[in-house]
Order: structure tokens, then sequence, then C-alpha cells
């Protein structure tokens, strides 16, 4: 049975094809009719769809009929393809890694037009880490031919490819999927495992379903399951209720039993993300003492942490209902409650980065409906003071007085570009500027590889963004989290109107904490809108002011121009004010529309 069974994942870096040839092979193997549109299916979410980034997919299950001539050379009729997804994202690395350890092999999918790319290094390391078999493809050859043998030397330069091993494929005109289809079976080896033992069953990733609970995806590494069977998560320890087991289609169809090598899911009925990890060893509940964990499990850390508080007054319940949903879909945020002075009650959350605190917010507002404001996002830094206590700093604001601190130490990054070589001069500076210690350099063809450690705070402030501008949009980035290095930074607080805005203060470096202070208070003094006095600006460093502007007042009050004028026209623009009003958020005498808050805190 395991024999006829091919487990494997595409590896590309975004926009290199990977849904267009998903598509392909779902019509190839008659998975799906031709008419329906097979991106539809395997693009969930909206806000994945919109952004043109996939968080995570399902796995396929094709059926594959060999042609007659394969048939005949390896001797069976019908070989099931499971193609499993990988993340699109750097923040879900971890999910990218469980998705791959759940494969025996990999498309690796370059685009002809670009060649290699960072994400394609980057994916292609690991799946190698995990000792899986590689099938190279260069895709796109209908729109650039003249491209591809440029693109076989990159690929046999950088990862020892052979020529003759390499296929050439349009996901588009369908050209080379059949035979890209046959080396899948020919090359791509069989799941390997223990029929007779005892089960046991990597969770590679896992949905929430209103009527089935936590739904876990599954790939069978020993033994097997049935759904009569009671199970349980070796690193939860919860004992799970088995609902219904089965493969996907695409869609859901349940099973009776999943065997050796299979793909597929376990409805849970559990009610909390949290309880089913990735990673995660799902095993028979007597089994669980006596047999060992699949490798590699670990709970994903946030690294990057954000104030969220509601938009308007009196709200905070309403947000922590919210909250309180999101932590049960999921398992990867972190939670605590915090209390400002100036935006009142809210929650600290943490992130795996950036991206997924992005598409946090967004969740928040279109799933369960509220507005809120989301803080600039900091990094965890971890202080000892001169007493030796140890300090996890999430929020610039609970940093101690320098004067108290003896060591600072700050989360770093692993950085690999890849650029066309006419921008490696610009780049490379870019790096020094944010704190960058040079690695290496490597040629792929025309294009140079470039890695450097750098700080994570100066990758997540506007680094990769600036990347892609200093490269016209031809560079690209992965990164991955190393240990953390010591580094003399202080607070830089933000007082408006003589008042400390607390969820508006930063960790800077020394070295740079004037120029800091600067640049932020004039960005601020853009983006506030004139008040009816003039607002001092400041930035301060331990009491004292580095850095101040002045917003000038506004000249007149609203209705001043229409002062004995027509009376109705007066009563309506108060009404307006006053709806204006229920909008605006509150710091101290200053009051500010919603929209400039959130610039504000981006400043
Ligand atoms: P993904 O980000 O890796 O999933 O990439 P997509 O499958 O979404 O493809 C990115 C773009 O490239 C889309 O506009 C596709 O239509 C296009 N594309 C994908 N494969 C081919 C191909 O073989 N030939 C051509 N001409 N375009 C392709
Ligand atoms: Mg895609």
């Amino acid at each position: 049975m395991k024999a006829y069974i091919r487990n494997f994942s595409i590896i590309a870096h975004i926009d290199h094809g990977k849904t267009t040839l998903t598509d392909q092979l779902l019509k190839r193997t008659g998975t799906v009719s031709p008419l329906e549109d097979a991106q539809r299916i395997l693009d969930s979410n909206p806000i994945e769809k919109e952004r043109g980034i996939t968080i995570k997919l399902a796995p396929v299950r094709m059926n594959y009929k060999l042609p007659e001539k394969l048939r005949k050379t390896l001797h069976f009729e019908l070989c099931i393809l499971n193609l499993i997804d990988t993340p699109g994202h750097v923040d879900f690395s971890y999910e990218v890694s469980r998705s791959l350890a759940a494969c025996e092999g990999a498309l690796l999918l370059v685009d002809a037009t670009q060649g290699i790319q960072a994400q394609t290094v980057a994916h292609t390391r690991e799946a190698l880490d995990l000792g899986l078999v590689l099938l190279p493809a260069i895709n796109k050859i209908d729109l650039a031919r003249e491209r591809v043998n440029d693109v076989i030397d990159q690929l046999e330069e950088t990862f020892g490819f052979k020529k003759e091993d390499i296929l050439l494929i349009s996901a588009k005109t369908g050209e080379g999927i059949d035979e890209l289809l046959q080396e899948i079976v020919k090359r791509l080896p069989p799941p390997g495992g223990e029929e007779d033992a005892p089960p046991r069953a990597l969770v590679f990733n896992s949905i929430f379903d209103t009527h089935l609970g936590v739904i876990a995806f599954i790939r069978i590494v020993d033994g097997h399951i049935t759904d009569q069977q009671s199970l349980t998560l070796i690193a939860d320890q919860s004992p799970v209720s088995v609902k219904e087991i089965g493969i996907f289609t695409p869609n859901r169809k349940s099973v009776e039993k999943l065997n050796t090598g299979e793909v597929g899911y376990v409805a849970t009925g559990l009610k909390d993300m949290r309880t089913v990890r990735v990673g995660d060893t799902l095993t028979d509940i007597l089994a669980a003492k006596s047999i060992q964990p699949l490798p590699g499990f670990r709970t994903p850390k946030p690294v990057v942490y954000a104030d969220i508080f509601p938009t308007q007054e009196g709200n905070f319940n309403e947000l922590k209902r919210a909250v309180e949903r999101l932590k049960l879909t999921d398992a990867a945020i972190a939670i605590s409650q915090t209390q400002t002075k100036t935006l009142g009650a809210g929650f600290r959350l943490g992130f795996l980065g950036l991206f997924h605190s992005e598409i946090t917010k967004e969740r928040l507002e279109r799933e369960q409906g509220v507005e809120t404001i989301l803080t600039k996002p900091t990094v965890e830094y971890e202080v000892v003071t001169k007493s030796r206590e140890k300090l996890s700093i999430k929020h610039p604001s609970d940093l101690p007085d320098p004067s108290q601190i003896s060591k600072i130490m700050e989360p770093m990054v692993v950085v690999t570009v890849v650029t066309p070589r006419s921008y490696l001069g610009p780049l490379m500076q870019l790096f020094q500027e944010r704190r960058g210690i040079y690695q290496n350099t490597h040629y792929i063809g025309e294009q140079v590889q470039v890695v450097y450690e750098l700080p994570l705070a100066e990758l997540i402030s506007g680094f990769v963004d600036q990347i892609k501008s200093v490269s016209h949009g031809f560079a690209s980035l992965d990164y991955k989290h190393i240990d953390s290095k010591s580094v003399d930074a202080l607070k830089l607080s933000i007082l408006l109107n003589h008042q400390e805005v607390e969820p508006l203060a930063r960790i800077v470096v020394r070295q740079y904490a004037q120029r800091e202070g600067k640049a932020i208070v004039e960005r601020l003094k853009e983006v506030l809108p004139k008040q009816l006095f003039a607002v001092p600006i400041q930035a301060a460093i331990g009491g004292k002011i580095i850095a101040r502007e002045t917003k000038a007042a506004a000249r007149k009050d609203v209705t001043a121009k229409l002062y004995g004028g027509d009376r109705t026209r007066r009563m309506k623009l108060l009404e307006k004010q006053k709806k204006g009003k229920q909008k605006l958020a509150q710091l101290g005498r200053i009051s500010l529309p919603q929209e400039i808050f959130t610039q504000i805190m981006k400043a």
C-alpha cells in the first residue's frame, strides 16, 4: 500500500507559480473537473487571497492513473499523490518546516523569468536538511525560453543539481506537466514507517471548524488510526475524542481508517486551537507512554509585541470578547492585559512577526467586527539589572532607568537577500545603516546572494520596504532567528503638550537616540492636526528633552466664520461636529481622529 503513495510539497518563491501548478496538477489527475476553479478551492481565506500570500492550505489527495509505459516498469496502476502545502510567509517558517517534515520529497519550482530568489534558497536548504528528495522544475518556459539555460546554471551552481534532472514546464499552458507527474512517481520515494507499530501521526497543520472543533491535519508515520480509537497528543496530553477521520479530495471526505504513509485529518471536537499544536505527535491513548514522540516539536514563540486598544472609549469589553475568540483559533498569539494612562485598558499581543500582527488586526476587524488601534510593534529585550534581576521587556515603557541597567540583549536574525548585482552596493549600505553585521556573498548567475546578521528591531521597522525600494522591487529577502546580542539602548519617551504618551515610547540605540528623537518629532508634527492651542511635541530621554517641535494653533473656531449667518447651517455644522467628536481619541487636552491616531502610532 505504502509503495503507491507519494507525499510532496512545492517549494517556490512567491509568484513563481505554485498555485497555478497545483491547479494544473488537480485538473490533470481529474481531482477537480477542468471547469472548476481549483484556485478558489485552495485559497480559502479572503485576507490571504487579497494579499496574494497563502498562509496555509489544506493538503490535497490526487489519484494519478499511471500511463501505460510507466505501469509496465513500476508494476502498479494507481498512485496516490498527496500535495502538502507550506505557508508562504517567513513569519510561519516553523510551520513550513513541519509541513516539509510530512513529506518525502518536494518540487522545487523556479520562475524562468526570475531565477532563484531568497525563499527558494531558504526553503530548499530546509528541505535538504530534512532529507527530502528534490525535483527541480523551471516554470513559465512559455514566457522566457531564452532564459532557461541561465536558470539551469543557477540551479547547478547553487544546489548541485544535474542539468538532465531539471524539468521544464509551463504551469499555465500545461507543457511538461505529464512528464512532471511521471517523474514525481519515479523519483520521489514512497513513505517509510512501520505498518505494525503503534500509531504515530505528525500534526502539520490545524484549522477550526464550528461543528467539528479543531481539525488536525496529519501524516501517519507509523501504524494506523481508525475512527473508533481513543487518541491523545503527546506534548499536550489532552485526550482526543475522534469525531471523524478522513482525507482531502480536496474537500474533506470521511474514511474509517488511515494507514501508514497516508495524509488526512482528525476532527477532535476540541474547542481550543492551543490544545492541538503543529508539530505534536498524535497517538493511541494506550501507547502514549511507550512511544517516542516525533522529532522537532516546539511551541512557536512570539517575537514581536504590540498593544491593542479599542478605538472608541468604552469598547474594551467588546475587544476582550473578540481577542478571546481569536485566541481559540490562533495558537501562536500570546495575550496579556495591559493598562495605560493615555489609552486605558487594552491587550499586549505577541506575534510571530510583523505580517502576523497585520493579519491579526485585520482578522479582528473583519471576523470579529471590532476596530482597533495597534501600537508600533516592538521586539522583546532581555534586561539584566544592576541588582542581577532578569527582566523581559515587551514594551518600551517598561524599560528601567539606565542607571539600573547592567545589560540589555536584543533578538537578532540572519537575513539572506538575493538581488541583481547592480543593487548590491546600495543594499550593503542599507544594511550598514541598520546595524547589519556582514557575513558573506555568493554569486548566483547574474544575481548575488548576500547574508547579514541584523537586529530584529531593525527588520521590523520598515527595513523590508527599504530593501524593495532600493532594489526597485527586484531583491527578495528571507530571515531566520538566531541568538540575541547585547545592545546599548535607551528608552525614548514622546510628550505631547508636556504629557507623556506611553504608547509612543520606543527603545533606541544610544548612538542614534538624538537622530531618532528628532526624526520622530518632525514626523509627528506633520501628521498631528492643528489644535485650538499650540502643542509642543517633545522627545525625551530620562526626563531630558532631546528634540522639540511645536505644532502651531489653529487660527479659528470652526463656527466663527458662520457667526450671525444662517442658523440652520450653523446647527448642521455643530451636529456634524458632534458626530465627529464621538470618533475622536483623547490624549489629555488633545483630540485626534482615529485615522490620525493610527498614523501617529506608525510614526
Ligand atoms: P504563487 O505565488 O507561487 O502561487 O504563484 P501563482 O500561481 O499565483 O502565479 C503567479 C503569476 O504567474 C500568476 O499571474 C500566474 O498566472 C502566472 N504564471 C504561473 N505559471 C505560469 C506559466 O507557466 N506561464 C505564464 N506565462 N504565467 C504563469
Ligand atoms: Mg499562491
